[in-house]
């Protein structure tokens, strides 16, 4: 079978190869992966961070169908359509047994410290796997990263039906679906983005990065948003946290552009606002997640094939992206 793979770090190093098809233990699932998202951790996985195994096979994020598997598991079955929950957890830890396996004190992300999902078969633990409806491949290669990120995201924000909620990259990969899915949370969407497409996902307005204090402002009349969302980091960090309001929540997943900040305390205590992290999401999300994505849409940029990966990583940081930029694997 076809992999991507790299012997050492370096985009330059990315190569399709030959393996042997994974073996299968009795507690996994053999996929024919279809779909993969392309994610900046895949960018940072093949460029910079230590991974293991070496050779090593990006992909955070994929979808596919189940071939084959072990003994020991009774939930599926060849044929079934599956997303990938990406991270590896021991299910006995205190975050695990709160149901908050992102945050295993044992656990780490598939693609970081296990082989990824750019291959054309993946042998994964069978509590990894969720059941998909009959979705596009790039709706369901999109919900284990993007969609989920976004979801953990609005409801760790404990975002209310009524709030204002302004996404700062609301055109990117996960932005896309906090847009979508803060609108079915019932809250006022304000994509912060030059993007204007993004009105299509549900957006109620559309302001640039640069004015959005005033426009969120006036939009408002002065109160500004509940719930802020900005995984760009430094170069919206200004305007982002200008536009929380009283009690309101600014909550970021990613620091695209930088992550050294300056935070003004007064501002934030006499407001009583509140700065939550946010990584990934929790198995049971995603299963949610899954239950609602024939609702779901992706504005897909470019898709590549695999022999285009490094490409693809390219793409990722362009200009000229517009809208999330897929790997198909299996089709
Ligand atoms: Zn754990």
């Amino acid at each position: 079978m076809k992999v991507v793979q790299f012997q050492e770090s370096g985009l330059d190093n990315l190569k399709v190869v030959e393996t042997e098809r994974p073996r299968l233990g009795s507690h996994d699932v053999l996929l024919q992966v279809m779909e993969a998202g392309v994610n900046p951790i895949d960018y940072y996985v093949v460029s910079s961070i230590n991974v293991r195994p070496m050779p090593h096979v990006p992909g955070a994020e994929f979808a596919g169908v189940v071939v084959e598997v072990g003994d020991h598991v009774s939930d599926f079955k060849p044929g079934d359509r599956v997303a990938v929950y990406n991270r590896v957890f021991d299910g006995s830890c205190d975050m695990c047994l709160s149901s908050m396996e992102h945050l295993c004190r044992n656990g780490g992300i598939m693609s970081v410290v296990t082989n990824g999902g750019w291959a054309e078969y993946v042998a994964v633990p069978g509590k990894n796997l969720v059941k998909i409806p009959e979705i596009g491949w790039e709706i369901a290669a999109s919900l284990p990263v993007s969609a989920l990120t976004a979801y953990h995201a609005l409801m760790s924000a404990g975002l209310r039906p009524g709030n204002v909620v302004a996404i700062f990259g609301a055109s990117g990969n996960t932005g896309q679906f906090a847009v979508q899915l803060a609108k079915m949370m019932g809250a006022e969407v304000i994509a912060v983005t030059g993007k204007d497409w993004v009105r299509e996902l549900g957006a109620d307005y559309v302001v640039t990065a640069d004015k959005a204090v005033d426009e969120i402002g006036k939009l408002t009349g002065g109160r500004m948003a509940d719930v802020v969302i900005d995984p760009l980091g430094q170069s919206t960090w200004t305007a982002s946290i200008g536009a929380v309001g009283r009690r309101g929540k600014w909550i970021t997943f990613g620091q695209l552009t930088g992550g050294e900040v300056t935070l003004s305390i007064s501002k934030l205590y006499s407001s009583e606002a509140w700065i939550i992290g946010s990584t990934g999401g929790t198995r049971k999300e995603l299963s949610e997640l899954a239950k609602l994505s024939p609702k779901l849409k992706v504005r897909v940029d470019k898709e590549y094939d695999m022999n285009d990966a490094r490409n693809a990583l390219d793409r990722l940081f362009s200009k000229q992206r517009n809208g999330r930029v897929m790997l198909r694997i299996g089709r």
